[in-house]
């Protein structure tokens, strides 16, 4: 049977970070009955998967289908269907303000400059806690539309994890669509994104993220002062990874906890995978507190490396999931947890530094379970955010690691609330993160020219006092 007709899903919009934004185009695709939906997810680093179809059970297969097909009901529960018309799919923006009015965005700006070669997406999710603060992600997307999918989900989730971090920040993110993100990226293009950022007028505060460099970041600070994780000379916070693993740290305590009463990780068996940026740091501080510390990573020389300096052990890349463990840290890609990877678990608790670490929310359930403990990711990782926080009242690394250690408190009150609520963690965590927005949100956007929690009843005027 053959059925050939286009919707976009979201998948638990409302709930960012597990969240997970999908996108389904079934163009001519061949679905049987007991086959509901083909999802064809987003590629990007933090959602490697392309492609997932959900089976429902039949007789309701159809039933169900001509209902998502209709735009009435959504293919899983918790999801909410909208229907794009078949000629603005892909081809154009129109539908965008219905994606906005689903995740609840404030303001959505395309970029394009030419001469410049720039094309980029800025999202501002929420401004309700102050400006919104955001990675610019520089990636290869096949389309337009994916890349601003990307963009609503990041900039949704970054709303989330600035909320349960206590910052006083929106969020935000920026993709740039570019034809190769390894190549080096021109200056003409980076001062066009410079100036886009720049007329929002402090609404978006751009920062690092995948595929960008800190030179990039240099160069596009030349058109705006609204650039956070600048050069540490000119009072920018530096390499966040220090202090996101000292948070991951500091979570995982957190979760030893709650587990077993004690958050003490020495003989504590922990596996992480990716031992980069954020991972190294992490096994040098499990070291430290004498857990017994498993590293993989796809290079494996870096990962003999790294577990060589720590005394660490080292396991294959494509066997870390089924290692035997206290707990296992997600530290290189997100999506690392679903259907397919959730039965080779063999781990107590999952607590690390990768964004987007499920593949869909529902993948949260499975683990709960199984009695698997999921330390919600955009609370755990919060140490690179707090970290870039940290410039707007003069740069100190010994406060922000100090605000970083706090994520112990917060991850300890999200898993209390979870189990006293009998939800997820994942579900607790955005319950939290809604509530402040709720009760200290100021009820409308921030405006250019508005004053910030931290500056004292002034406008904004510059990020980095005294620079
Ligand atoms: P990184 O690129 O420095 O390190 C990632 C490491 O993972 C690399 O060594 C890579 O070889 C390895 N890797 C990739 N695929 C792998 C696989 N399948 N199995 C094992 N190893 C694999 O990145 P990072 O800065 O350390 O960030 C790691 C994760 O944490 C990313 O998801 C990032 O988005 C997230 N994160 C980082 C920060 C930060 O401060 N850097 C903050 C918040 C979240």
């Amino acid at each position: 049977m053959v059925n050939s007709y286009t919707f976009v899903v979201f998948a638990g919009v409302d709930g960012v970070g597990g969240g997970a934004l999908v996108a389904a185009e079934l163009e001519g695709a061949v679905v049987d009955d007991s086959c509901a939906l083909i999802a064809l997810l987003p590629p990007s680093p933090e959602q490697p998967t392309v492609a997932r179809a959900t089976r429902a059970a039949t007789p309701s297969a159809a039933r169900r289908r001509d209902q998502v097909r209709m735009g009435h009901r959504s293919s899983r529960p918790g999801s909410t269907t909208v229907r794009v018309p078949r000629a603005a799919y892909g081809h154009g923006v129109s539908g965008v303000t219905d994606l906005m009015l689903e995740g609840g965005h404030e303001q959505v700006v395309f970029a394009a400059d030419g001469e410049a070669r720039l094309r980029a997406i800025i999202a501002i999710h929420s401004t309700a806690l102050g400006p919104s603060l955001g990675g610019v992600r520089f990636w290869r997307y096949p389309t337009e539309h994916e890349a601003l999918l990307d963009v609503l989900r990041l900039s949704q989730a970054m709303t989330l994890k600035a909320a349960v971090a206590g910052l006083h920040q929106g969020g935000g993110k920026t993709v740039v669509l570019v034809d190769d993100p390894d190549q080096p990226h021109s200056e003409a293009m980076l001062l066009a994104l410079g100036r886009a950022v720049d007329e929002l007028g402090g609404r978006y505060l751009a920062a690092e993220d995948v595929g960008a460099t800190p030179g990039d970041m240099d160069v596009i600070a030349r058109e705006t002062r609204w650039v956070t994780g600048v050069d540490e000379r000119v009072g920018g916070s530096g390499d966040p990874s220090p202090v996101t693993a000292y948070g991951v740290f500091h979570a995982m305590r957190a979760v030893l906890r709650a587990l077993d009463g004690e958050p003490l990780l020495a003989g504590r068996r922990v596996v992480v995978q990716g031992a980069g940026h954020v991972g190294s740091h992490l096994i040098e501080l499990l070291a430290g507190a004498r857990a017994e510390v498993v590293v993989a990573d796809v290079n494996e020389a870096r990962a003999r490396t790294v577990a060589g300096e720590h005394g660490a052990s080292v396991v294959a890349s494509d066997r870390v999931l089924e290692e035997s463990c206290d707990v296992l840290a997600p530290c290189a890609l997100g999506g690392v947890l679903d259907r397919g990877t959730e039965p080779r678990l063999q781990c107590r608790a999952v607590c690390g530094a990768a964004n987007n670490q499920l593949a869909e929310p529902s993948v949260a359930d499975l683990l709960a379970s199984r009695g698997i403990l999921y330390a919600p990711d955009f609370v755990a990782n919060a140490g690179g955010i707090i970290n870039l926080a940290e410039e707007f009242t003069g740069y100190s690394r010994e406060r922000a690691l100090a605000r970083a250690a706090g994520i112990e408190e917060t991850m300890t009150r999200v898993l209390e609330r979870a189990r006293e609520s009998g939800t997820t963690p994942e579900r607790a965590a955005e319950e939290l993160a809604r509530e402040r927005i709720e009760r200290e949100g100021a009820g409308r956007p921030w405006r250019p020219g508005d004053p910030t929690a931290w500056t004292d009843g002034k406008p904004l005027t510059t990020l980095r006092p005294g620079h």
